[in-house]
């Protein structure tokens, strides 16, 4: 189903696109969105686990970057007995 502000929504997310810059887009009853487009983006995941711990901006880099997810914080700092 398509509806009267798709043209403009796309345009919004295409000027996002362009321009690199966050942008706020707020359509209808919907809540604001912020999208930003990152020509590079690295997925993380948890270097203990593998968990997927979602998406950075890659600054020119691509591919997976490593973080620690907060089960295995809590576990590799001792805690959680
Ligand atoms: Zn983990």
């Amino acid at each position: 189903m398509r509806q009267p502000n798709d043209t403009r929504l796309i345009q919004r997310v295409t000027a996002a696109l362009r321009s690199g810059e966050p942008q706020t887009i707020a359509l209808g009853e919907l809540p604001p969105v912020t999208v930003q487009f990152w020509p590079t983006a690295q997925r993380l995941v948890c270097a203990w686990c593998g968990e997927p711990q979602g998406w950075q901006n890659g600054q020119g880099v691509r591919g997976v970057s490593h973080a620690i997810c907060a089960d295995c914080f809590i576990r590799v700092m001792g805690g959680g007995g």
